[in-house]
Order: C-alpha cells, then sequence, then structure tokens
C-alpha cells in the first residue's frame, strides 16, 4: 500500500468512528489550529521568508489574520450552520417535519497552491472540519519550507487520523488522486484544473476547482486616477503579482495612459522606495521556472516602468508595459508575476466587448465614479467576483462566495459558503404514519376526481396557505380587541 493510500485508508477509518461529526469536536479542533498560528508565528515567517521572501509584518495581513477570522467565525456561527434548515412546506406536507440537514461529505482532499501556501490550504480546511469531515491536506511541493512546516505542525495540533498531511510532488498528487475522497478541493491553475476534474470523475466525486486567469481591470477616465493606481498597484504588485485574483491587465482610453503609468510610478516608490530590491516589503517569483515564464512575457511589449531584474535572486523589478498589443505574449496567459500591461480600448462598449471575447475571468475590477457605469460591468459581464474602486478585498468578506465562474473555477467557499461547499446539505422530510386520508389521490385507481384534488394541493399551495395566513391574522385581531376592551374596562 503507498503512502497516500495509506493516509486516506486511516482517514476513512478515523471518520467511520464518528468522531469528527460532533460540533465540540470539531470546534476543539478549530482552536486547536488557531493556537498553531498563535504559537507558531515565528516558524510561520521563517519558512515564508525563504519559500518568497515574505515580509514579517505582511505575513499575518495576507496569510493568518484571515484564517485566524475564518477560524473565528466558524467557531463562533457552527451551531447556526450546522443545525437542521427549516423549509416552507407544501400542502401535502403541512403537518410534517420538513428540513435540511447539513451532514458532512466524509474524507475530502485539498490540494493547495504555492502562492499563499497557509491560505489557500488552510481556509479549506477550516470548511472541511467545520463541516465535520475527515481531510487529506496536501500542501503544494513548490512552495517546499512551508509544505515541510505543515507536515511537521499540523499533527501537533490537530487529529492527525482525521487531517493528515502527505507531502510529494507530481506523482504524490497522482497517486492521490487514484484514490477515492468524498469531495476533492483542488486551488491551482486551469491545465492541472482539468486533470483533477477527470481523475476525480472516475469516481464521480464532486469537485470545488479554485483556479485562476486574467482579471482585467477597466479604469474609467472620469476618475481619480491617483487613488486608483495607487490601489492598482498594491493590488498588482503584492506578493510579486502572485496573486490570483490580481488585476492581470488594465484597459483604459489612450487620454489616459500615461498618467496611468505617472501615478503607478508614484505609488510603486511610495511603497517599495526607489530600489524594491532592497525593500523588505516586495516579494520575489517563486523560482527560476516562473522566473524565466514571466520574463518572456516582455518580449514583445515596451516597457515604461521597471523592467529590471536578477536572475540569481527571482527578482523583477514591478513592472508597467505601454500600449500592448492583443496579441502580445503577455495577453496569451494569467501573468502571475509583477508585469501591469496597458491596453487601450476607444469606449466602454470596447471594454466590455474584450472582456466578453476572453474565458471569465475570477475577479473583475472597475474604476470609475459613475454608478451607472458600475452597473453596466455588473450587467453585462460575468466574473468570479466583482470589485469597483479597490482590488483584492473582496476575498476578506467572509459572506462573499469566493470562487470561479467557466474557466475560473468551479464553486465557493469562506465563511459558510465553506461549511456548505463541504456539506452535503440532505431533504429530510419526516411523516408520520397518520392521515392516510390525505394520501387517497395518489394510489390507484387514478381518476379524474383525484387528479382535481392533486391539483389543488400542489398548484393552490400558495393561495391557500394566504388565506389561512389572512384568516389567522384575523382572529388575532379580533383575540387582541377582545383583550384591549377587557382592560379598559
Ligand atoms: P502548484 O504548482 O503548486 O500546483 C498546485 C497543486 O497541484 C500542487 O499541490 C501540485 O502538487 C499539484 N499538481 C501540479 N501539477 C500536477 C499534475 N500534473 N497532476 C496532479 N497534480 C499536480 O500551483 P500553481 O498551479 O502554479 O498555482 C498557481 C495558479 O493557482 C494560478 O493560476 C493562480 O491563479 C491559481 N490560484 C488560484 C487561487 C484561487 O483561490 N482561485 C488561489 C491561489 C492560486
Amino acid at each position: 500500500m503507498s503512502k497516500q493510500q495509506l493516509a486516506v485508508e486511516r482517514a476513512r477509518k478515523a471518520f467511520r468512528t464518528g468522531r469528527s461529526k460532533p460540533l465540540e469536536y470539531r470546534i476543539m479542533q478549530l482552536k486547536n489550529l488557531a493556537r498553531l498560528f498563535e504559537e507558531r508565528k515565528k516558524d510561520i515567517a521563517e519558512a515564508l521568508k525563504k519559500d518568497l521572501k515574505k515580509s514579517e509584518h505582511g505575513i499575518p495581513l495576507y496569510e493568518t489574520l484571515g484564517l485566524e477570522g475564518e477560524i473565528n467565525l466558524a467557531v463562533k456561527k457552527l451551531k447556526e450552520w450546522a443545525a437542521p434548515r427549516p423549509v416552507n412546506k407544501n400542502l401535502l406536507t403541512i403537518s410534517d417535519e420538513v428540513y435540511i440537514h447539513p451532514e458532512p461529505l466524509g474524507v475530502v482532499l485539498i490540494i493547495g497552491a504555492w502562492n499563499y501556501p497557509w491560505a489557500v490550504t488552510i481556509q479549506p480546511l477550516i470548511g472541511a472540519i467545520a463541516a465535520g469531515n475527515a481531510a487529506v491536506i496536501k500542501p503544494s511541493e513548490v512552495s517546499a519550507h512551508t509544505a515541510k512546516l505543515m507536515e511537521d505542525l499540523l499533527p501537533v495540533y490537530i487529529d492527525k487520523e482525521l487531517y493528515p498531511v502527505v507531502t510529494g510532488g507530481v506523482p504524490e498528487t497522482q497517486e492521490l488522486l487514484k484514490q477515492r475522497f468524498d469531495h476533492v478541493f483542488y486551488t491551482g491553475n486551469c491545465a492541472v484544473g482539468k486533470i483533477v476534474m477527470e481523475a476525480a470523475s472516475k469516481h464521480l466525486t464532486p469537485v470545488t476547482l479554485e483556479l485562476g486567469g486574467k482579471s482585467p481591470c477597466y479604469i474609467d477616465k472620469n476618475c481619480d486616477l491617483t487613488i486608483a493606481c495607487r490601489r492598482i498597484a498594491w493590488g498588482k504588485y503584492t506578493n510579486c503579482g502572485q496573486t490570483c485574483i490580481a488585476p492581470d491587465y488594465v484597459l483604459c482610453d489612450p487620454s489616459i495612459q500615461d498618467k496611468v503609468i505617472e501615478e503607478i510610478k508614484k505609488s510603486v516608490k511610495e511603497f517599495y522606495t526607489e530600489n524594491p530590491k532592497t525593500c523588505p516589503d516586495y516579494g520575489r517569483i517563486i523560482n527560476q521556472r516562473h522566473f524565466k515564464r514571466v520574463l518572456a512575457m516582455t518580449e514583445d511589449s515596451t516597457v515604461a516602468l521597471g523592467g529590471d531584474n536578477d536572475e540569481s535572486e527571482c527578482y523583477i523589478a514591478p513592472t508597467v508595459l505601454k500600449d500592448v498589443k492583443p496579441e502580445s505574449k503577455v495577453m496569451q496567459e494569467e501573468i502571475f508575476g509583477p508585469l501591469l500591461p496597458i491596453l487601450t480600448v476607444g469606449s466602454v462598449d470596447e471594454a466590455i466587448d474584450f472582456i466578453n471575447d476572453r474565458e471569465k475571468p475570477l475577479a473583475l475590477y472597475v474604476f470609475t465614479q459613475d454608478k451607472k457605469l458600475i452597473k453596466r460591468m455588473v450587467d453585462e459581464t460575468s466574473s468570479g467576483g466583482f470589485l469597483a474602486n479597490d482590488c483584492l478585498v473582496h476575498f476578506s468578506v467572509n459572506d462573499l462566495p469566493f470562487g470561479g465562474v467557466g474557466n475560473s473555477g468551479i464553486g465557493a467557499y469562506h465563511g459558510k459558503h465553506s461549511f456548505d461547499q463541504l456539506s452535503h446539505l440532505r431533504g429530510c422530510l419526516i411523516k408520520q404514519l397518520k392521515m392516510e386520508g390525505m394520501n387517497n389521490m395518489r394510489y390507484p385507481p387514478h381518476t379524474e376526481d383525484k387528479l382535481g384534488w392533486a391539483r389543488f394541493f400542489i398548484l393552490r399551495h400558495e393561495a391557500v396557505v394566504k388565506t389561512f395566513k389572512f384568516a389567522a391574522l384575523a382572529v388575532l385581531v379580533v383575540v387582541a380587541a377582545f383583550v384591549i376592551q377587557r382592560f379598559l374596562d
């Protein structure tokens, strides 16, 4: 039996004991996970510095604070999320119990990516634990120091049989994917997303695919360009552009292109100094393969800002490319690096067509003061998430479902959405062995009369309920009037 197979077997066996189900156990595991982030800050920071040169104060901001927030929310709300959810009844079930019962799916496989290795691996785990599942955790081998740390630390804090960590590269992930799971939650690129989905289909296992793509950013010429570009520069160059929802490219009117470049330049200087290479808050490309991939994208475009680089350090400066053409290399795939191409468009219609001619993105950004334009963009385009006048921050709202659409992903999570995504919402109807007369209309022999009754009970439901409510209200008013009258007497 392979290591991967063994981990899955053990997790399933542990799940079958039923210990992941009691809410107290789930809460205890979540609190233990929170303790890991409190007690191991230093280890987490050291590993992330080695992997991506992340800065000391940037780590909590972009990696762990959000996780701690998600854990607090789940601990606070779990009882409410896991409770039976009553639903509207029809006339045929008026005296029955009808509700949704959220139940765990079983064993979930979580495959993480490297760019925010804690955030994207542990956030689904929080949902999996909250929903009462077991979970096999596969951190990305690309952020190797963090993967090793997760392998060492998670078993110290949470149930190591229910939530085992399996490390390794592509062969190990593929071996895991051969196993039977009850859900696969994958974060990473679209090409591997297809491999994951194909493997899952062999067992008819449902998937959540948190993918990427090219997220457009439209800047209206009538907006505050200083503020807009400051927010765009932050969204683009954080983590050296290696953010799934980073604005991938800018669309704007030709008349504001130079001003946009000027403002981005000012913000880069403000955030990362004259020399970003020596600035602790400016990261590095994850490895040389990605360094070469990103740099090659600049080849057929004009560099308007930045462009300098150092292969030995995987450093690429915050870069802006101007007058970029749709057929340029940088527009052929998700950049996932610190390059910001600017493409000029003659009108909003042209921008909307440009966006709609391409795969549905993970995020769409619009900068404008014009509310009508915002509404148009929402109505006439599609994307995983939509954000007007800022970048990235929709990720931090627990109540917003975070996920893609079309090519940018399947399914969504965060907050209660994670809980629902990793639960089976089981429809339950509890009847009594009484009132058999009500059922006559469905039993053979079928007649016109019985059909008439069925039609009444099924189709006239709303009207009957309304009449019933109205009658109940009328009775209440009469009783209240009677009581008040007696009181006044
Ligand atoms: P990666 O290379 O770390 O791959 C992710 C996981 O897939 C790893 O655990 C790896 O072992 C596995 N894997 C890689 N190749 C495989 C194969 N051939 N067969 C089976 N498994 C394989 O990460 P990546 O894909 O480079 O991550 C970057 C991408 O992830 C970007 O496209 C980014 O937009 C996207 N992303 C999306 C989100 C989101 O929330 N939607 C978050 C982060 C990253």
